[in-house]
């Protein structure tokens, strides 16, 4: 099948098959942006659940296919989540995706010969903002966790008089004061909570601050202040991470909303909340853990259930960006753009350059030979 000059490279777009996933990889807009560069070819459907049907997708001048067709016939595959086995492109090929995590998906790819530009090996520098899927999506997440928290706490967020008296503010605390965490806080003082942050770099003191919300000072002097590498936060031992939870688990006790955003890249999410802080906790709080996937923030915490203990829930959402999926796949669409027009290099290939920084850090992990994809 052609899907357009052939002179041009031939970009897929494959539909989402993870349960709950919602968000599409590329939009009809940045579609229509890219278009003079490449060739699209849409697995039918793939944007219908984010709000994008393929009557837009043809509209931008892209083609609709079946995911074989996208599987067989693109020189890049793109799509939001890992692929499944069943959705690897052929030898040869160069996926974008999500996937960089997970060490078993990486050897698959590489004994196919795939090669995999995983969406987090995208450096946080200044240059590649635009292409940073994580903020945009840990963004979205924040401000999601807070409308999933307020939705399930029996109190109200903001002050509110009625002729019945005056309800004081509910009081929320962010956990991890990064992306999501931030947004959270901007989030809960537009809905008029008494809002905190806490975070172990101490960087994050001024950012919270700037939002108009408390930090929490933790006094204990036995606690690195948690700086590392890239400006990411470091692992603490499990000395340090204890007397952590006995310093903020007094704060805890206050707080009605509790959102955990905690993450240490590539380890598991640091114990910031254990059965000894919940049974000082006030029953009918809520805890939004967003570090659920990579083990979670609080002791009890399972990743998409919402857990009950001493009349605390903890819910612990893994996929939030999804349910809010025609922003999200905007935000995601507008950084996979951003990647594809700085790695289209004039109109017919990927140029993966190892010395662009942003080409290094995406073949990271790569086979060192076949770095670039020709157009068919
Ligand atoms: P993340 O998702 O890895 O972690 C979330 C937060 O948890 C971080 O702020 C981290 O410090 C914090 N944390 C880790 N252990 C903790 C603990 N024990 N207790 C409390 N908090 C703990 O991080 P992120 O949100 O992706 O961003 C981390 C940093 O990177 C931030 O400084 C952010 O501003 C920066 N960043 C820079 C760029 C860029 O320059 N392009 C883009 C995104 C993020």
């Amino acid at each position: 099948m052609s899907i357009g000059r052939s002179d041009l490279i031939n970009i897929g777009v494959l539909a989402e098959r993870a349960a709950g996933e919602r968000r599409v990889a590329l939009i009809p807009s940045d579609i229509g942006k890219l278009i003079p560069k490449a060739g699209f070819l849409i697995e039918s459907g793939a944007g219908r659940e984010a709000g994008f049907d393929d009557n837009a997708y043809v509209a931008a001048g892209a083609r609709i296919g079946d995911s074989w067709q996208v599987l067989e016939d693109c020189d890049v595959v793109v799509k939001v989540r890992p692929p499944g086995r069943s959705e690897t492109p052929g030898e040869g090929r160069t996926l974008i995706s999500l996937g960089g995590h997970d060490p078993n998906l990486g050897e698959f790819l590489r004994k196919r010969s795939v090669i995999h530009l995983a969406l987090e090996r995208v450096p946080r520098t200044t240059r590649a903002q635009t292409m940073d899927v994580l903020s945009s999506q840990a963004a979205i997440a924040g401000y999601a966790s807070v409308l999933e928290g307020a939705r399930a706490l029996d109190f109200l967020l903001p002050m509110l008089t009625t002729a019945g008296g005056t309800i004081k503010p509910a009081r929320m605390i962010a956990l991890g004061a990064g992306v999501a965490g931030l947004q959270a806080i901007a989030t809960a003082r537009r809905l008029g909570a008494v809002v905190h942050g806490f975070d172990v770099r101490p960087a994050a003191r001024e950012q919270v601050e700037s939002l108009g919300a408390k930090f929490i000072s933790i006094d204990d002097t036995n606690i690195d202040a948690g700086e590392g590498a890239g400006g990411y936060a470091r692992e603490q031992s499990r000395d340090q991470q204890a007397r952590l939870r006995r310093a903020l688990s007094a704060h805890l006790a206050t707080m009605q909303l509790v959102i955990t955003t905690a993450q240490i890249p590539g380890r598991p999410a640091p114990l910031l909340i254990d059965h000894e802080t919940l049974g000082m906790m006030q029953p009918g709080a809520v805890i939004v853990d967003l570090a659920a996937e990579t083990g979670g923030n609080c002791e009890f915490t399972r990743p998409d259930e919402t857990v009950t203990v001493n009349g605390i829930r903890i819910m612990g959402p893994t996929n939030l960006p999804s349910r809010l999926a025609r922003d999200a796949s905007r935000f995601f669409s507008s950084n996979v753009r951003s990647l594809l027009a700085h790695l289209l290099e004039g109109s017919g290939r990927l140029n993966l350059d190892a010395s662009d920084p942003i080409s290094a850090a995406l073949l990271a992990g790569q086979q060192p030979t076949n770095t670039s994809a020709a157009a068919a």
